[in-house]
């Protein structure tokens, strides 16, 4: 069973060598006999997620997950195929989606998370995105937090990644003008091109980002979905409009320092009376089906243009995660480890 296990508490930025690939010939691949409530996993498909960065410090204050366990494998999001079961709710060869192990192939004693996967005409990965924890993100973010109307100026930050492409796409489809940051110019010419951004730009490349807002919004903004903080936020603060909304979703420019950046421009918060909400998708799993009633039409029909960053095999999985602080995914960042 090969697995990539997590060496030792992180500090600053996560390296490749904080995780190590093993594997053990030794484990064995059957559920325990007088236990019931388990199940045994093929695992085929694992996310990499912003998030995890937080559960590899010792304790992050506040944290709503528990950290990793040196010596331990990785766990977060994933797509599995039952191999075994004591649990009633699953069989055998059911597909399941939920909190797994990186490995090839899992004993799951807690099965909390674990929700049976209905629609398989739909690419089993998009469990991991689009049909899992992206996907509600963006959904509870922007029709809940933000509020839109028809014609409103929306702003998201990290945008040709996994959230930001749905809440682009999902602001378009409320009739909005939508811009959208990235750090790279093949992001920027995917969010104009396949995601349908009215405009992007390359954060990396702008001297100053309050200039910057002002090109793209000489009105203001009334809706910014923040995912990354820092700089970004302050610059946004002075360009918002007068009842703006800022749904709080992530802050990944903040997550490997030691001391995050303060912010200086709150103080718009009162002049232009904008509401700032932060939320955690583990508050929201009731939009589920809400989510699923919207997105599963747009993806049969291709009305939505979902983008997927594939690496194959646990071997390029430390890789994988590590490059969401650098930028390196483009789209939704998805490890395959098996296709059934
Ligand atoms: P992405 O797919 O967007 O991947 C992360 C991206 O962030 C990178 O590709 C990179 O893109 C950008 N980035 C990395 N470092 C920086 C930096 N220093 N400054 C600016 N941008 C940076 O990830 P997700 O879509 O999965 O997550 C987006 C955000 O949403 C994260 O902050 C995450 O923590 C948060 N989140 C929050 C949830 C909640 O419950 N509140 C649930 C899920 C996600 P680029 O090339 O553009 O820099």
């Amino acid at each position: 069973n090969k697995q990539v296990i997590f060496k030792d508490y992180v500090n600053g930025y996560p390296k490749e060598s904080d995780m190590v690939v093993t594997s053990d010939a030794t484990v064995r691949l059957e559920l325990p006999k007088n236990e019931d409530g388990q199940v045994l996993l093929k695992n085929l498909y694992l996310s990499c997620d912003p998030y995890m960065r937080g559960r590899m410090s010792k304790r992050l204050e506040g944290s709503y997950t528990p950290p990793f366990t040196p010596g331990l494998p990785i766990s977060g999001y994933g797509v599995a195929r039952v191999l075994d079961s004591t649990h009633p709710k699953f069989n055998k060869g059911d597909l399941v989606s939920g909190i797994t192990n990186w490995e090839e192939y899992s004993l799951i004693m807690n099965t909390e998370s674990l929700i049976k996967v209905q629609q398989t005409d739909i690419s089993l990965s998009y469990y991991t995105g689009i049909l899992g924890m992206a996907g509600v993100t963006a959904y509870a973010g922007f029709y809940e937090i933000c509020a839109p109307k028809k014609g409103d100026t929306v702003f998201v930050s990290a945008a040709s990644g996994a959230v930001g492409q749905l809440v682009g796409q999902f602001a378009k489809l409320s009739g909005c003008y939508v811009v959208g940051s990235a750090g790279t110019k093949e992001k920027v010419d995917l969010l104009k091109n396949d995601f349908g951004f009215d405009e992007a730009f390359n954060y990396k490349e702008e001297q100053d980002l309050n200039i910057a807002l002002k090109r793209y919004f000489p009105d203001g903004i009334d809706i910014y979905f923040e995912n990354v903080g820092g700089k970004m936020l302050d610059a946004v603060l002075c360009n918002m409009r007068v009842h703006g909304r800022i749904a709080v979703c992530g802050m990944i420019s903040q997550y490997n320092l030691n001391r995050p950046e303060g912010i200086n421009n709150l103080m718009f918060l009162i002049l232009k009376r904008i509401k700032m909400e932060g939320f955690l998708v583990v508050d929201y799993h009731h939009l589920y089906p809400k989510l699923f009633e919207m997105v599963l039409p747009l993806i049969r029909e291709g009305k939505i243009t979902y983008v997927e960053d594939t690496v194959e095999g646990l071997d390029n999985a430390p890789a994988a995660l590590v490059g969401l602080f650098s930028g390196k995914n483009v789209g939704k960042q998805v490890v395959a480890i098996a296709r059934e």
